[in-house]
């Protein structure tokens, strides 16, 4: 419980760094309010691979066995051909060598596993239309005065775009759209199992496996050069991947209308803080799909961010902010270079990329595939 005398801070954004951010501030004494734009909490989504120092930090949360327990069985990665065959495949064992510690879950999985923990209230369907330093105007008209606002509404955030100006000078798109749902189909479910497949063809990507109990996901990825979203996504979804084999048809026909769909971005801001106001995880430092460790970095930054408010505010946020960036940075850099990996501009390199999967059970290959696939996030956590 915070004491009555207690700070009060204002969290936007429910989602993994937002929720992490109200558990450290609340432990530390901070009376935290949460507030989140969706009208109730959103299960499912798409599967992430967890670990790197968030994994770290959900170790010190005490959040691991509830994570374990929600980890998705999958037991291989493989390749497919537009009839299904396998054309190459990485098996569990020879990616957790190159990811150590990796848990494979849905984001709403590890969302829920940190908000079964923290006690703030979360105020949903709720929003922030103005912010002035710790004043605070919510959708509803209400207004609230708070000693700490941190924005944590993710790639598109809005306090971000209150606070320091249009989004546009910060995000950096990177050429593609992507779409990921869930769905129930208990004859595909057989078919494909705990297994991820996928197939690639130039500059497109189509993927799904069993998440559990038969529950099924869905991810798409594919070049756009226009960075606006289609106002039909599902219609948008059809024209790209209607022309595929395999399971395309299939997984077109279920596209649910809660259905995730993004422009692929990363968020590149050279201050992440102004008066009262700071930002965590993806709102300030996005590192995109292609990077695949943006859920570690935005529980990191909340646990850093915390750690560097624990003696004050003078100077917090800048230390806060030193020892984060480069490693938001390094792992940028490393999801741009990613792309050639999941969305292949041509035949050839995904022939290549098929080799390394074929390969990829010989330390040698791991030991390459390691040093050219992993950013370097060492660091930034203080020794537990
Ligand atoms: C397809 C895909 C695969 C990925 N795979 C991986 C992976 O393998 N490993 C990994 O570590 N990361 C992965 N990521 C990245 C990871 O999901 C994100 O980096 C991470 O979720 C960022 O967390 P966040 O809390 O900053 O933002 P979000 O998860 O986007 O959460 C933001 C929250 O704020 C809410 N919100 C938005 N706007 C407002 C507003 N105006 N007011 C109030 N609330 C608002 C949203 O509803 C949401 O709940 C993947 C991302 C995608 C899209």
């Amino acid at each position: 419980m915070p004491k009555s005398n207690a700070q009060r801070a204002l969290v936007v954004g429910a989602g993994t760094a937002g929720l992490a951010t109200a558990w450290w501030l609340e432990r530390a004494g901070w009376d935290v309010l949460v507030v989140e734009r969706a009208p109730s909490f959103r299960a499912g989504g798409y599967m992430i691979d967890f670990f790197g120092p968030g994994h770290e930090v959900a170790r010190r949360m005490g959040l691991l066995p509830a994570l374990e327990a929600r980890r998705a069985p999958i037991s291989s990665v493989t390749s497919v051909d537009a009839r299904g065959r396998s054309r190459a495949t990485i098996s569990a064992e020879a990616y957790e060598s190159v990811a150590s510690g990796v848990i494979s879950l849905l984001r709403g999985d590890l969302v829920s596993v940190i908000r079964d923990d923290v006690q703030a209230p979360i105020r949903y369907g709720t929003t922030v239309s103005e912010i002035d330093d710790g004043a605070v105007t919510f959708s509803d008209g209400s207004r609230e005065s708070f000693d700490l606002v941190v924005g944590a509404d993710g790639v598109h955030s809005r306090v971000r775009e209150l606070v320091f100006g249009p989004s546009s000078q910060f995000v950096r798109y990177l050429g593609h759209h992507t779409a990921a749902f869930s769905f129930q189909d208990a004859s595909l479910s057989a078919r494909i199992g705990y297994r991820y497949q996928m197939l690639t063809v130039p500059h497109r990507m189509i993927g799904c496996y069993v998440v559990r109990d038969g529950a099924m996901a869905a991810l798409m990825l594919y070049r756009s050069s226009s960075q606006a979203l289609p106002t039909d996504p599902a219609a948008a979804l059809r024209d790209r991947f209607g022309d595929l084999g395999w399971v395309a048809p299939s997984l077109l026909s279920v596209v649910p209308k809660d259905i995730y769909y993004d422009e692929v971005s990363q968020v590149d801001m050279p201050t992440w803080h102004r008066g009262k106001v700071v930002l965590v995880g993806d709102a300030c430092g996005a590192v995109s799909l292609f990077a695949g460790h943006g859920a570690s970095l935005a529980m990191t930054g909340a646990c850093v961010l915390a750690e560097e408010l624990s003696g004050g505010f003078e100077g917090a946020f800048d230390r806060y902010q030193a020892r984060m960036k480069p490693a938001v940075e390094h792992t940028q850099e490393f999801g741009r270079r990613f792309i050639g990996w999941m969305a292949p501009s041509s035949r050839w390199r995904i022939s290549l990329r098929d080799l390394a999967f074929r390969l990829s059970g010989l330390p040698v290959v791991r030991g390459m595939i390691r040093g050219s696939v992993m950013p370097d996030v060492d660091g930034v956590l203080t020794p537990a």
